[in-house]
């Protein structure tokens, strides 16, 4: 199928199944030192709790948050772990969001934008520390720089700056500028740029397959090659059928990206929860971790 906006709503067909990651620069490295991990698919049928579809970074931190508070997770996923946006992205793990504020401020308040804000700055935070706190390496290089060209856009980075210091409460938010800009970057070529020592680069294939094993230690079941075909509700929960067997489940979650929600009902947005992601915006890396509380 080809791409044109008239179906970007319906975007499922990005989501096609694959048995090996492709040769991303994070796969080839990755693959140099270890053979990037199988798991098995699912065969027969299997009870969980909550079925996870989609073992990108939202369905992973997600049934990792659920599995650590005691719930049977059951993740199922259409290719391999990461196969998708999460294994073979920039890396570049910065809090914000991709549309900036304002469209949050304007729907939702000030308040309710803060709040945003607070859980984006939260998720940053998580993305720091996971790894750490489960014993993985996603070789994390701290520190983001927006940089700029043009003297209006060093007024922008101004802007920037002083309006997540006054609206959203975060001062840490530096402008470099003339020559201090070579020293950071080795280039004559930028003005300025905003030091955000909050955001930072790390491997997405590393972070992903780290959750995963986490998922696994933590007692969660994850089923590659297992695409999801349809569900259906059931007296006392629901059932979700793959090729080769089914998962029954109490409690609907689907936290995949902006693709393949469009086409499920009961969907769990990792970013906006109860809003439907507006079509052409993307989700940043931190977005997808989200600070889910089980009762
Ligand atoms: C080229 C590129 C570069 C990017 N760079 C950055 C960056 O530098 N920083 C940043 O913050 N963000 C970046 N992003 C965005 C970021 O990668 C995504 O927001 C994030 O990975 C989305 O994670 P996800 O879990 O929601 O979706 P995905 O990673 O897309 O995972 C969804 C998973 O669901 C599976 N699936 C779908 N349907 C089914 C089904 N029916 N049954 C079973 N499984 C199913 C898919 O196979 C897939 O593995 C980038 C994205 C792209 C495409």
């Amino acid at each position: 199928m080809k791409f044109n906006m008239k179906n970007f709503t319906d975007v499922s067909f990005m989501f096609t199944e694959s048995t090996r990651h492709i040769e991303s620069y994070y796969a080839c490295r990755y693959a140099q030192s270890r053979a990037l991990p199988e798991r098995p698919a699912l065969a027969g049928d299997c009870d969980a709790d909550v079925l996870v579809v989609g073992a990108g970074f939202s369905g992973l931190h997600t049934a990792l948050r659920l599995a650590l508070a005691g719930r049977r997770v059951a993740v199922v996923e259409a290719s391999r772990v990461a196969w998708a946006a999460s294994g073979r992205n920039g890396g570049q793990a910065l809090p914000g969001w991709s549309c900036d504020m304002l469209p949050f401020e304007q729907a939702l308040g000030l308040e309710g934008a803060r709040a945003l804000w607070d859980s984006m700055r939260w998720a940053a935070a998580e993305v720091r520390e996971l790894p750490a706190r489960h014993g993985f390496d996603v070789d994390y290089r701290p520190g983001s720089l927006w940089a700029a060209v043009r003297r209006s856009r060093v007024a922008m980075l101004e802007a920037a700056r002083d309006e997540a210091a006054q609206k959203w409460g975060y001062e840490r938010l530096r402008l470099i500028a003339g020559p201090e800009m070579a020293e950071w970057i080795g280039s004559h070529r930028y003005r300025a740029a905003l030091y955000d020592p909050e955001g930072g680069h790390l491997d997405p294939l590393k972070l992903a397959l780290g959750l995963a094993d986490a998922i696994e230690r933590a007692g969660g079941a994850i089923f590659e090659q297992s695409r999801v075909l349809a569900y259906r509700e059931t007296p006392g929960g629901y059932v979700a059928s793959t090729r080769e067997g089914t998962v029954r489940w109490y409690s609907p979650a689907m936290p995949t990206s902006i693709g393949s929600t469009a086409n499920w009902p009961a969907v769990c947005c990792p970013w906006a929860p109860g809003r439907s992601p507006r079509a052409g915006s993307t989700l940043r890396l931190p977005a997808c971790f989200c600070r889910i509380t089980v009762a």
